[in-house]
């Protein structure tokens, strides 16, 4: 949930959690920087990775990367400049940042340390860490990392970034995919966007979703059904109503009114994404209308039910 101004913490996330994966717990620089570095050159050429004009000059670590990055994938390892210029820029940049919340504050828990010396710096990578790479919610995680990274580099889409900040996304029902409603093209999927703010949890039974294991769903909490019943002012089939959940719970439930510890649970999911970055933030304050500024989520999910319990 910290500022986003590159994608490097999703570089440095990706690699933290391969090397935790493998079981390890030191490593030296000069080998967490491969992971970070391909991660990166694998879609350098696809989006930006970095606010438009940001990017200046030849010694840039992105203009580095860029132009190593076709002879890198070419090689399936970084080129010897790329690598100088990672094991350079990490330590510099991210690995100063990646705890930092937006603001002032950090997050509660370590993930790794540097030691050792500049010339042969080490990171030692925390039990916490180890702890979430070998959990059941990896894969989750791993999706989510995924997500938000496709989510923040469509941000910096010249003329993309400015239509996501103003207008949000939206979700195109038939793949359940977030979409930029300016060119109408796939982000992200919904479920691995939006499952870490529920905590990798089902909204419904509350037990943790895990892709590849279980079937998976995406749930109108208020069901769209009453989108005919009712002339309802607010739209159901949009962000703020939509929770992954196994998709066995999501049938049992059919088109049921959700019971108040779903409504609960929606609204510090809810919550969670509006203290996160653009773009999703922003579909959620829009979707809030005036509540925005009164009740927020409570006062906004009360009205809801009011409309429809009439
Ligand atoms: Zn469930």
């Amino acid at each position: 949930m910290g500022a986003n101004d590159r994608t490097y913490k999703f570089a440095l996330g990706t690699a933290l959690l391969e090397a935790a994966t493998d079981g390890r717990a030191d490593i030296p620089l000069r080998e967490l920087a491969v992971p970070y570095a391909m991660s990166l050159v694998h879609r350098i050429g696809q989006a930006p990775q970095a606010r438009p004009g940001s990017v200046t000059g030849h010694t840039d670590y992105l203009a580095v990367a860029g132009e190593e990055a076709a002879e890198s994938l070419r090689l399936g390892f970084p080129t010897e400049k790329l690598l100088a210029a990672t094991m350079k820029s990490m330590p510099e940049m991210v690995m100063q940042k990646f705890h930092n919340l937006r603001g002032s504050g950090q997050v509660p828990h370590r993930f790794y340390e540097v030691t050792g010396t500049p010339n042969e710096r080490i990171v030692r990578l925390t039990a916490d860490l180890r702890t979430v790479a070998v959990s059941e919610q990896t894969a989750s995680l791993r999706g989510e990392l995924d997500a938000r990274w496709s989510i923040v580099e469509t941000s910096f889409a010249a003329g993309i970034g400015r239509s996501l900040v103003e207008e949000g996304v939206s979700v195109d029902l038939t793949t359940m995919r977030i979409t930029d409603k300016r060119r109408r093209r796939p982000v992200t999927g919904v479920t691995e966007a939006m499952i870490g703010f529920q905590h990798g949890r089902c909204l419904i039974c509350h037990e943790p979703v895990v892709p590849g294991r279980d079937a998976i769903a995406v749930d109108h909490v208020f069901p769209f059904s009453l989108m005919d019943r009712l002339s309802l002012m607010v739209d159901l089939d949009a962000v703020w109503n939509m929770a992954p959940a196994h998709t066995a719970c999501n049938l049992a439930k059919s088109d049921r009114l959700p019971e108040s510890h779903e409504l609960s649970r929606l609204v510090r999911r809810n919550e969670a994404i509006m203290n996160s970055p653009h773009p999703l933030r922003r579909t959620l304050e829009l979707a809030l209308g005036p509540y925005a500024r009164r009740g927020r989520w409570p006062g906004f999910v009360r009205h809801v039910w009011s409309q429809i319990s009439r």
